[in-house]
Parts: C-alpha cells; sequence; structure tokens
C-alpha cells in the first residue's frame, strides 16, 4: 500500500495533468467574427491590445475609458484592422450610471451583447498602505463597484446570447502582497463576487460563462511617479 500511494498515485497524476495540459486548443478565431463586444479601459495597455485583437478577428467592439481623444485613435486602428464595427463611451467608471450607460449603448447601437470584457482599472499607489481611506472607497468604486453594476446591467443580453463575462484579475487579487493594498483588496473583491456568481449561475443553469483572469506582471508602458515611495500602479499618461 505505502509502495502504491508513493509511486502509482504520483504517476497519475502527471498523467493527467499531461492529458489536461496537452488538450487541443479548442479555440478558433472565426468564434469571435461578428460578435459583440464590449471592453473596458480599453484607450491604453491590455484593453487597447485587446481591442485590436477582436478587431482582427472581426468582432463589433464598444470601447469605454474616460480619454476621448484616445479612445477615437483606438476605434479608428479597429476599423483598419477589420473589426465589423467600432464605437466609444467614454466617461469614468466612478459613476456607477456611466457603466450602466454603456451598457444601454450596447443595446441601442449593437441591439445586443455576446461579450463583457471588463478591464479598465483605477490609479493606486505603490508603498506602504497610507490609511487614506476614501481613496479605497473610490478605487472599490472603479475596480469593483462598477464591474458589478456593468454586470447586472449587461446580464438580461448575456442570458438571451448565452454570452460571456471575462473579469481581468491579478495575482494580487489572489495572494496578498504588500506595497498594493488598496488594489489587491479590488481584486479580491472581484474573485469573491463573480467566483460566487459562476456558482449561482450553474444551480441556476443560467449559460453564460465567467472567466476571471489572473495576470501577472505586463510591462505595458513606464511607471510615474506619484509621490514620496509611491508610483502610480496604472500609470497615466504612458
Ligand atoms: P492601464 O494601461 O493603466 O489601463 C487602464 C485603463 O482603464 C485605461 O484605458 C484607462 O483609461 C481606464 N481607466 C482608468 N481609470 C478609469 C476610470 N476612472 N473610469 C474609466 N476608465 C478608467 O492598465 P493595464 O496595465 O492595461 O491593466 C488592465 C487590467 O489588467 C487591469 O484590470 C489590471 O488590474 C490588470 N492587470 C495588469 C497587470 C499589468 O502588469 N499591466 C498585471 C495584473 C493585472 P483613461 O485613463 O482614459 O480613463
Amino acid at each position: 500500500m505505502g509502495r502504491l500511494q508513493k509511486i502509482l498515485i504520483p504517476f497519475l497524476g502527471l498523467v493527467l495533468a499531461f492529458w489536461f495540459y496537452s488538450a487541443r486548443d479548442a479555440f478558433k478565431p472565426e468564434m469571435l467574427r461578428g460578435k459583440r463586444v464590449i471592453v473596458t479601459g480599453a484607450s491604453t495597455g491590455i484593453g487597447e491590445q485587446m481591442a485590436y485583437h477582436l478587431a482582427r478577428m472581426g468582432s463589433h467592439v464598444l470601447l469605454t475609458a474616460r480619454t476621448e481623444a484616445r479612445l477615437q485613435n483606438v476605434v479608428r486602428r479597429c476599423l483598419e484592422l477589420g473589426a465589423a464595427s467600432a464605437r466609444f463611451v467614454s466617461g469614468t467608471m466612478e459613476d456607477t450610471a456611466f457603466a450602466q450607460r454603456v451598457v444601454r449603448e450596447a443595446q441601442t447601437s449593437l441591439g445586443g451583447l455576446d461579450m463583457l470584457i471588463l478591464n479598465h482599472v483605477g490609479a493606486s499607489y505603490f508603498g506602504f498602505f497610507d490609511g487614506d481611506v476614501e481613496h479605497v472607497r473610490k478605487l472599490l468604486e472603479i475596480n469593483f463597484l462598477s464591474y458589478v453594476a456593468m454586470t447586472t446591467a449587461a446580464l438580461p443580453m448575456l442570458k438571451e446570447s448565452e454570452g460571456s463575462i471575462v473579469v481581468v484579475s491579478s495575482m494580487a487579487g489572489k495572494v496578498g502582497f504588500p506595497f498594493t493594498v488598496p488594489y489587491s483588496a479590488t481584486k479580491f473583491a472581484l474573485d469573491g463576487f463573480f467566483s460566487s456568481l459562476r456558482q449561482e449561475f450553474t444551480i441556476q443553469s443560467i449559460n453564460v460563462s465567467i472567466t476571471l483572469c489572473i495576470l501577472g506582471f505586463i510591462d505595458t508602458g513606464p511607471a510615474t511617479l506619484r509621490g514620496n515611495n509611491s508610483f502610480l500602479i496604472s500609470p497615466y499618461p504612458k
């Protein structure tokens, strides 16, 4: 029995791991052709690049961020790359009414929604927690509450299309690290909300997928100094 546990079980684990990781990738770019997709935080960084990928695959993209001039450029580039259509709504996610307005725009201009990609992130600092409760509240509004507001508003359309919700999170939303306390708290909140919601969807047979993306560090531009021992985690401008 001892030998069985020491050899057979790890061997079985290896076989299963090999089977799982060598499974053929079922993704095909055509799957996104003609799909109606919202990408938030699409004026820079990862959101901007996701918009370009979707454009190459022929999706309809509806982009959001605060900076209109940048969004105009991203929309123009999306159309050059082959997007079925590209448009933007500018505004701040500090305002949950704005989040709902973005979803209404998808309803009126695209006639529905297949995928909601929640990616935007408010600027925070890198350094010891400074006790600024207002900053934590504001960051929760941008990084968490607006995600909830958009999901709630988009759900009827996503149920109809049997669509997907993609939530961009971080390692800092899975493991506590020093120097990113407010940011980390908002990302943990996303995991709590969306992982629980996914289970409720399963129980209720709601065919809307929820994917939480756990990203490591990705260099999307230079960091900007903010003050003593701190810099913006989400630097602007880049
Ligand atoms: P980024 O380049 O700073 O982009 C952030 C986006 O959010 C911008 O389009 C910004 O546009 C928008 N935004 C910021 N504040 C906003 C507000 N109040 N209302 C509406 N939009 C706002 O960030 P990124 O590095 O690409 O990160 C994208 C996602 O990946 C985030 O969720 C982040 O947590 C996650 N992530 C990134 C990394 C990394 O290393 N880069 C690692 C792990 C996870 P405006 O300024 O024009 O509003």
